[in-house]
């Protein structure tokens, strides 16, 4: 499958019926499997041969979706998660263990900035967050005997900071650990890190993939370039014998997929945070139409971007895909056949005049999402980050007027009429 192009993996990939067997990826809704003899049965269990005993751990569904993800990311393994919280913990925690260090950028999702400094914290693993623009003599400086893994954004929710690649995972090389990027907002239609030195891609499902708003999931890849074997020490729950699985050894018995198999057999066995195979159906839907729809959030968002910038009542309009926005450049670079289709802007006459706008809007929703084909707006301030102070908000690069839109797929000038209207409003 991995020679055809992103549009063939996102319909083709995953699921290939044979024989009579269902055209379209049947939906396993079962808690578990069943075998013939209890040697079967107990081979599974011991890792010696793979398949499916409970859903908890795996279920067929979900891993045909993760293989069509897998496919579309050019990874060697992937596993869907609950959600883009827990794909991003898992990723995050398969690595590190209390008493070690984590590095994190500044510009992330407000929740995935909480689990990462507060929670984590409470698990005894200290993180260092540094800006992403931080140059790279000052960001090797920040790495530590006991740092495990470095977390950024390919484009950031809702910073919109497009990540230098190149300069992350040199340091992160250098120190001898994996970068993980979450790649939600590019999806790998639009980006694949992979391509620039990434080690493990993570994703909420929740938006783009899913792309309707129907589901709540999350997935992992991994590039399984990492030599985890290289640094047996640092990584001791990938390299040596784990007791809480019958002496599994992951590198050696699993290769480039050890670090899904161990995540699956450890973090899925104890904390359970599995993808409904229902969900992982809906995702798989959502994946068919990802290129088509990923073109067209992009190209609405860029007309919307250059419309608003123009508006008099605008102050800052700030979207990678515009021409002159600060990391326009790097867009071309990393993204060339565009980036997402989430802007963010402010309005002049501060945050009370941007609240006003918003309960104005009449077609453009005010909801807690982003990236669904459904045009919304939100304004983190006083809605996903308001767990924030001030300085952690501008820290993360949010100013306190910021809206976060996103444009979704409907005809752009009716999305251009109400956002007038709503302006209109304002007089
Ligand atoms: C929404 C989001 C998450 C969290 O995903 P959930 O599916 O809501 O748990 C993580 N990262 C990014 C970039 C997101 O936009």
């Amino acid at each position: 499958m991995s020679d055809y192009r992103i549009e063939t993996k996102c319909i083709q990939s995953g699921w290939q019926p044979t024989k009579g067997e269902a055209r379209i990826l049947p939906i396993y809704q079962s808690t578990t499997f069943k075998y013939d003899t209890s040697e079967q049965m107990g081979d599974l269990f011991d890792l010696k041969a793979s398949g499916y005993f409970y859903t908890r751990l795996q279920n067929p569904t979900n891993d045909y979706v993760a293989a069509k993800i897998c496919d579309m990311e050019g990874g060697a393994a992937a596993m869907l998660t609950s959600s883009g919280q827990a794909a991003n913990f898992y990723a995050v925690f398969n690595l590190a263990e209390a008493g070690d260090h984590i590095i994190i950028s500044s510009a992330l999702y407000g929740g995935t900035f909480n689990l990462l400094t507060t929670t984590v914290a409470k698990m005894g693993i200290e993180t260092t967050v540094v800006d992403p623009e931080i140059p790279l003599e000052d960001l090797r400086k920040e790495f530590k005997p006991n740092t495990k893994c470095v977390l950024a954004e390919s484009i950031s929710n809702p910073s919109l900071v497009v990540l230098d690649f190149e300069k992350f995972a040199k340091a992160a090389h250098e120190a001898g650990v994996p970068l993980i990027v979450d790649n939600t907002f590019p999806t790998p239609v639009n980006c694949r890190p992979f391509e620039f030195g990434v080690d493990i891609v993570t994703h909420s499902t929740t938006k783009y993939m899913d792309g309707h708003a129907v589901s709540v999931g999350g997935c992992i890849v991994d590039s399984g370039n990492f030599d985890w074997t290289k640094y047996p020490d640092k990584f001791p729950g990938l390299c040596y014998p784990d007791e809480s699985y019958h002496g599994t050894n992951y590198t050696e018995q699993f290769g480039k997929a050890a670090f899904i198999v161990k995540a699956t057999a450890t973090l899925m066995r104890d904390l359970g945070s599995i993808q409904s195979p229902q969900n992982a159906f809906y995702v798989n839907l959502g994946l068919e139409t990802l290129h088509l729809r990923m073109q067209r959030h992009c190209e609405n968002a860029l007309k919307v971007a250059k419309w608003l910038k123009a508006n008099e009542n605008v102050a800052w309009v700030n979207y990678p895909g515009l021409e002159g926005d600060v990391y326009y450049e790097r867009a071309k670079k990393y993204m060339p056949n565009g980036t997402c289709g989430v802007l963010t802007f402010g309005i002049k006459g501060g945050r009370e005049a941007s609240i006003k706008f918003m309960d104005a809007l009449k077609l453009i929703a005010i909801v807690t999402h982003v990236a669904d084909t459904r045009s919304c707006v939100l304004h983190p301030a006083s809605h996903t980050h308001r767990q924030m102070t001030d300085e952690q908000l501008l820290e993360a690069g949010v100013k306190p007027d910021l809206i976060r839109f996103s444009v979704g797929i409907e005809n752009v000038d009716d999305i251009i009429a109400d956002l007038e209207q709503a302006f209109n409003c304002l007089k």
